[in-house]
């Protein structure tokens, strides 16, 4: 059995104090064996973890440096986020590959994380136009199999994210998502095919996340703006906690 997870992305938001704040409302839910992930900016991360240390929650960051330590100016390494006491690192976002990020840099991405023991949370997810295209599973399955070029045993998560979904309001319905993560998982290696989680994300809240965890093959959900307010993302724990 899988073990369902709750992953917020804060992405480039709040203050140190309110990370605080937010942090310190979010610990004393109880996720009835949910795996909460929460992913602050680089610079909360020391703080956001130390509140963080006597719970099940765990620490991710939002991305890594394709390089080891050396002259990178402006970089973060792998080995630097294990320090912080990182588990996780999101790598492939949309974000991230709409500032340039290539299925190359990204395999890289995922190299690193591993060698430095880091557990990697691989975004995948196609656009408006690719959606309409009909050819939206060869896309996904491409980025799939391309992001997943290097990974032996290791551990990861995917996490399908449509791109016109992120921040949208709009969120893929429970069937199409469910249908899509279907496919994806049945092109894992097949001792693999059980074990990975593969999330939904994109415009969930509250009010719309139990219908994904419902769905069968969804193992849980990625969320951005819902995760920055104690009582919305304290609502999606509550709900994935319950299903
Ligand atoms: C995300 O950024 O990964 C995301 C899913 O954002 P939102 O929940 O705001 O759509």
């Amino acid at each position: 059995m899988r073990q369902k997870v709750v992953a917020g992305n804060w992405k480039m938001n709040t203050t140190l104090k309110e990370g605080e704040e937010l942090i310190k409302a979010l610990v004393s839910v109880d996720a009835k064996g949910a795996e909460v992930i929460i992913a602050p900016p680089f610079t909360h991360l020391d703080r956001v973890g130390s509140h963080m240390e006597k719970t099940d929650f765990a620490l991710a960051a939002q991305n890594l440096s394709e390089d080891s330590f050396g002259a990178h100016t402006g970089e973060i390494a792998g080995e630097m986020l294990k320090d912080m006491g990182c588990r996780y690192v999101i790598i492939g976002h949309s974000e991230c590959r709409g500032r340039g990020e290539t299925d190359e840099v990204i395999q890289k991405k995922i190299t690193r994380a591993m060698e430095v023991g880091l557990t990697p949370i691989i975004c995948f997810g196609e656009d408006e136009e690719v959606y309409n295209s009909g050819k939206r599973m060869d896309f996904l399955k491409n980025q799939v199999h391309s992001a997943l070029e290097s990974v032996k045993e290791e551990e990861f998560l995917l996490a399908y994210e449509p791109i016109w979904a992120i921040g949208t309001g709009k969120t893929a319905s429970a069937e199409d998502a469910n249908e899509v993560i279907a496919e994806i998982r049945n092109e894992l290696p097949e001792d693999r095919r059980e074990d990975v989680r593969i999330l939904y994300g994109g415009s969930v809240k509250a009010d719309n996340v139990a219908g994904f965890l419902k769905a069968g093959e969804i193992d849980g959900v990625l969320v951005g703006g819902a995760s920055l307010k104690a009582d919305s993302f304290k609502g999606i724990i509550d709900e994935v906690s319950h299903v």
